[in-house]
């Protein structure tokens, strides 16, 4: 596995190989990765000649300090387990090679940035654009692979690419989930014992809103999913949104008859560690 922490150096190794026909996969990341991360290399080996992994925890996308500074770091055990999924190439630069002056653009996604994390994480989408648009930029791979986890940033990321014209194919993969459930996340190592069991019921509530789907109102799903959670001594739920899938613009009941895909999102304080996922309802 070959790692590169300068981007001039990576871009030029990558176009290289894009001239001698080879395909290139990329999957970014912000490292203390688990199973979920290592499920996109998996599937970017499949479909790729060469795999590439960033590693950059991105201070743009982070609107609150504790949360940037406390965030899980493992640069070493990231590496082993790269290199044992098969990946070829990692990128790992500081914060000087990919801000070496403050950053000015403000980018305009509409409606998509403007609800769920948006809303409750103000800048947040215009950093994660940021420092995608800069990888994408360097790397210049054929396909690159996001998490459904992240829903939300799935569709930003794919309005990014309209936006800037990348000539990349953006790849949804399935959230990766502990047994019981809770969707796998950096941020799970943060959770005490007691928020962690409790962090399972996240997922519990989705698949009940998921049965509640055909005869239930949307307003009622809503009130039952975060009665549910904030039920919990552990649990706080900070949104829980039905929307379209591909707008994000609130879903309505009739969407099941039209065949579209309807999506819960939702965020929850376990303890202090904020925790996102999503499910599909109307499937
Ligand atoms: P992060 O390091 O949290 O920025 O995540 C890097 C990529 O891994 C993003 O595309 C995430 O959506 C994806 N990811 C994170 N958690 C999971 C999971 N549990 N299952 C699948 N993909 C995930």
């Amino acid at each position: 596995m070959i790692t590169f922490k300068k981007m001039k150096a990576l871009h030029d190794w990558s176009i290289s190989k894009k001239l001698s026909g080879q395909t290139i996969g990329f999957v970014p990341t912000m490292g203390a990765l688990h199973a979920g991360h290592l499920e996109l290399v998996e599937r970017a080996n499949k479909e790729n000649d060469i795999v590439v992994c960033s590693i950059f925890v991105n201070p743009a996308q982070f609107n609150n300090q504790a949360d940037l500074e406390k965030y899980p770091r493992n640069l070493t055990g990231d590496l082993q387990q790269l290199q044992d999924a098969g990946c070829d190439v990692t990128f790992t630069p500081d914060e000087q090679e990919i801000y070496p002056e403050k950053e000015q653009k403000v980018y305009d996604f509409g409606h998509l940035e403007k609800v769920m994390e948006g809303k409750y994480r103000p800048g947040h989408f215009n950093g994660v654009a940021l420092v995608v648009d800069k990888l994408f930029r360097i790397v210049v791979p054929h396909r690159a692979y996001f998490g459904e986890k992240d829903f939300q940033q799935l569709q930003v990321i794919r309005a990014l690419v309209r936006k800037e014209g990348h000539d990349v194919q953006i790849i949804g993969c399935p959230t990766v989930r502990e047994p019981d459930g809770l969707a796998l996340s950096s941020r799970n190592a943060r959770l005490t014992e007691a928020s962690r069991r409790e962090a399972a019921k996240i997922y519990q509530a989705l698949l009940m809103a998921r049965d509640s789907w055909s005869d239930k109102s949307i307003d009622q799903i809503k009130q039952q999913v975060t009665a549910y959670i904030n039920a919990s001594p552990e649990l706080e739920a900070e949104y829980f949104e039905v929307v379209q899938a591909d707008t994000l613009l609130p879903a309505e009941q009739s969407a099941t008859h039209n065949g579209s895909r309807v999506v819960g999102c939702i965020a929850v304080y376990a303890g202090d560690i904020r925790l996102i996922d999503n499910m599909t309802l109307n499937s």
